[in-house]
């Protein structure tokens, strides 16, 4: 168990997120390579520092072999979260090492991938949502860059930075970070535009939608709502989630995986599949 932040050695520059940065580190006491994500905030009111702190406290209870596993938070100042002293500028959180690097990494190198490997991409996910949902969070921002790759090739589902966890009234109730910080790309449309959705549905389904976007974005190679270069801002996928009647699938996709994404895709999301449906879809099952 690593007690302070200066236990770790930083061997390289993993990647530059829109919170913060990514290390490989060096733990010396158990020789092991770990990743560091280290979050910085501009606002450092109390509540902010009380809502990360929670965060991080969630984040340690987090143990499934879907899900990076976050084993402990600190402050700049090098102490553990939670810890008597308050913080500084800065959190860190030290997280196993992912050897194959993110999916968006494998998407740029290899541009698509076969059906039958996004079909075991879709399966570990949807094993992490199970996992997670059963706990009450909302993971929030599913995109390539937060699905991780190990040595074996397996993926597991990272980075909590917008996490939110389900208060008993059922609503999704924000820690940490603003939503749809980076980009919102990957976003469902209830959370585009609650009103028109019923109110902001529970969240569970949003992670549905945005896996559905990953895989399609995996058989085609380039972000699949918006056409051929254009970019996704924030008005052009607004204008799709509203006006647009359905997501094109490809006639390339065989009808399994056509389905799988028609059912993550579905707009209402009432309608929309959930984890325990798609797990037992003929796609990944
Ligand atoms: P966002 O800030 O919106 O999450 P992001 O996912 O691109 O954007 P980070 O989460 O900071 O940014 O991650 C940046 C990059 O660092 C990732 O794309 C990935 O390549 C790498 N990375 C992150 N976590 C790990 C890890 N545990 N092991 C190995 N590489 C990692
Ligand atoms: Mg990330």
């Amino acid at each position: 168990v690593i007690k302070n932040l200066f236990e770790l050695e930083k061997i390289a520059v993993l990647g530059h997120g829109n919170g913060g940065t990514v290390y490989k580190v060096f733990h010396k006491g158990t020789s092991s390579i770990y990743a560091l994500k280290v979050l910085r905030f501009n606002d450092d009111s109390d509540r902010v520092w009380q809502q990360a702190t929670r965060e991080a406290e969630i984040l340690k209870l987090v143990d499934s072999p879907f899900v990076i596993r976050c084993n402990s938070a600190f402050y700049n100042n090098g102490l553990a979260v939670g810890s008597d002293e308050p913080g500084g500028a800065d959190l860190s959180f030290v997280m196993e090492y992912m050897e194959g690097g993110s999916l968006q990494d494998l998407l740029v190198s290899r541009k698509t991938l076969l059906e039958k490997e996004i079909s075991e991409v879709a399966g570990c996910v949807l094993l992490g949502f199970r996992y997670l949902h059963d706990m009450q969070i909302v993971h929030g921002d599913i995109k390539p860059s937060n699905l991780l790759v190990n040595g074996e090739g397996k993926v597991k589902i990272a980075d909590f930075g917008v996490s939110h966890v389900v208060d008993g009234g059922g609503v999704a109730r924000h820690l940490l970070l603003e939503s749809c910080m980076g980009t919102c790309a990957y976003m469902s449309p209830e959370r585009f535009d609650p009103e028109r959705w019923g109110g902001g549905g529970d969240g569970f389904a949003g992670d549905v939608w945005s896996l559905g976007v990953v895989a399609l974005e995996c058989h085609m190679g380039r972000f699949p709502l918006t056409r051929a270069g254009q970019r996704p801002d924030w008005a052009t996928l607004m204008c799709i989630m509203c006006f647009r009647e359905r997501v094109e699938v490809p006639e390339t996709a065989s009808p399994e995986f056509r389905s799988f994404v028609e059912r993550c895709l579905e707009k209402d999301w009432r309608k929309r599949a959930t984890v325990d449906e798609l797990l037992e879809h003929p796609f990944v099952n």
